[in-house]
């Protein structure tokens, strides 16, 4: 990101950066501000929010550069304005993660400790302890929200919501022409599209943003706001990170695309007051279902090395997220073994269950035989490609990342620098910029996670506070 924003390496050094990274420095000619808009949070209208802790200093060759944790802003309601450590942690690195793994991203340029100790209550349960302040400097061509639109909408401020809408779509999707009713349509179809492919990714990569409230959602199709996100270690369709939706479960894995559109339809209401028809807009919504299942097997598809497309794939594709939730299962090593799989040897793709299960010695003899039942029906399958193995196998590791920022890891990676020790964050950020190679260097993080994360607060347990 640096390079992108023109920086050299001895900019980045300097005190002056860093003062400019951690707001105590304004540049010259630029005009910091907080944006206010409203949300939709766990189902139900939220009102008015805003960045509460978000500061926007400007922009540099068209990114936004906005500081994280910084302190407050006219939008922190009773709140401080700053971050933890700890959160800031999990957004520097998740955010750069995403973006080389090619998930649509806000980016990060520096990730900064304040000096300040910081109150939170991290489980909500009444122990609330000091941790370190710090400050993340992110970066995006723009941090407009689902949330921008409602507001207006909600205040039935039509000047507002159309000078909102007209610049973005002058600024963002001018490719569209000049704002009018036809284009506004036009812009809510893209959304509605970049969001679809969001979730496409997030299902690819087995990423669980864990707060899909529509001030989370960016109107860019970036993954933003990373809070009590996770990543799947047993594919799990039900599974969600965030302790504080742990009962409904509504931002679950299974239920992103879902949620997408549900988000999708807060948007259109808000446009609404711009387009007065109702047709155009339900057209989209209603076409987003067929859309997702679409690509969905088609990313499906090539996670398992399938060129072709037969209508037959999608019971393959089904049998095996059937099977896959059998046994809990790792989703990341579970795939990316697979490219190893040779269609002459359909018995031999146990061997890769027994890698990617989390109790290979507790498996019952029926459940491998339904495996090895999905095995040989994959081996058929794949019998119908023209490609070569090694072709196959180069192609699925474009798909399938040998390396993600696994919860555990990102806890280990906090745990140290608490203590002072920053090397597994920059340790961390190396790794993952090269999501899809072999590493025999990292060779030890493609691996299931630990046990003794298997419950640990920040590795399974996540919350909002931050
Ligand atoms: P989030 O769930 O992190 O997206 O936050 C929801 C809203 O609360 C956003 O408008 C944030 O800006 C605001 N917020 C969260 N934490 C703080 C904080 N420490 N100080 C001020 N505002 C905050
Ligand atoms: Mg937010």
């Amino acid at each position: 990101m640096q390079q992108k924003l023109g920086f050299t390496n001895d900019d980045v050094q300097s005190k002056e950066f860093l003062d400019f990274v951690t707001g105590n420095i304004v540049l010259t000619n630029s005009k910091p501000y907080a944006m206010c808009y409203a949300g939709h949070q766990f189902g139900r209208w939220a009102g008015q929010l805003g960045d509460g802790r978000a500061i926007n200093l400007g922009e540099i060759n068209h990114w936004t550069i906005q500081l994280k944790g910084a302190g407050p802003t006219p939008y922190s309601r009773s709140a401080d304005g700053l971050a933890v450590l700890r959160s800031s942690i999990r957004e520097y690195l998740c955010s750069e993660a995403m973006h080389h793994l090619g998930v649509p991203s806000t980016r990060a340029l520096s990730l900064s400790l304040t000096g300040d100790q910081v109150l939170r209550d991290v489980m909500y349960d009444g122990n609330p302890a000091h941790e370190k302040g710090a400050i993340v400097s992110r970066v995006a061509r723009s941090f407009l929200r689902f949330g921008n639109f409602e507001l207006f909408a909600a205040r039935n401020d039509l000047k507002n919501l159309k000078i909102v809408t007209d610049y973005t779509i002058n600024t963002h999707f001018s490719h569209l022409g000049k704002p009018c009713k036809k284009v506004y349509i036009n812009f809510f179809q893209e959304v509605s599209d970049k969001t679809l492919d969001l979730m496409i990714h997030w299902q690819r990569v087995g990423f669980v943003h864990g707060v899909m409230n529509t001030d989370n959602m960016s109107i860019l199709g970036l993954t933003i706001d990373y809070g009590p996100y996770g990543w799947l270690e047993g594919f799990d369709p039900k599974w969600t990170p965030n302790t504080t939706d742990r009962e409904h479960k509504r931002y679950r894995y299974g239920n992103q695309a879902n949620i997408g559109l549900w988000n999708l339809y807060q948007l259109a209401n808000a446009l609404y007051p711009l387009i007065n028809e109702t047709v155009p807009l339900e057209t989209i919504l209603d076409n987003f279902k067929q859309k997702f299942e679409k690509k969905y097997i088609d990313m499906m598809r090539a996670k398992l090395g399938l060129i072709k497309k037969q209508d037959k794939d999608i019971r393959l594709i089904q049998s095996l997220e059937n099977n896959l939730q059998l046994s809990e299962t790792d989703m990341t090593i579970f795939f990316r073994k697979l490219g190893t799989f040779k269609n002459e040897q359909p018995l031999k793709g146990i061997e890769i269950i027994q890698e990617a299960l989390y109790k290979p010695n507790e498996i019952k003899k029926d459940i491998l035989h339904i495996w090895n039942e999905w095995f040989v029906n994959y081996s058929n399958r794949l019998n119908e490609e023209t490609t070569s193995f090694n072709q196959r196998k180069e192609q699925m590791n474009k798909t399938n990342p040998k390396y993600v920022l696994r919860n555990y890891m990102a806890q280990l990676a906090i745990d140290k620098a608490e203590k002072g020790d920053v090397s597994l964050i920059e340790e961390f950020y190396q790794l993952l910029k090269k999501p899809y190679s072999e590493q025999p260097n990292f060779e030890h993080w493609f691996a299931k996670r630990p046990e003794w994360a298997r419950h640990k607060i920040g590795c399974s347990m996540l919350s909002c506070s931050s």
